[in-house]
């Protein structure tokens, strides 16, 4: 397997898609990601931001 380029769904960015996450997505029958890292750790935090105040 290859590192794959995506681009960002949010910000417009590329980003590499490494063939180690590849296998690891692959293996957990997720759908290949849709944004950066950074878009998803934003997600994540403002999630976890989220919950903390509910
Ligand atoms: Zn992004």
């Amino acid at each position: 397997m290859e590192d794959k380029k995506l681009i960002c769904a949010e910000c417009a960015a590329e980003f590499i898609f490494t063939a180690g996450e590849q296998e690891f997505y692959n293996e957990k029958g997720f759908q290949e990601p849709k944004k950066c890292k950074s878009c998803r750790d934003a997600f994540k935090a403002a999630k976890r931001n989220k919950n903390y105040q509910n």
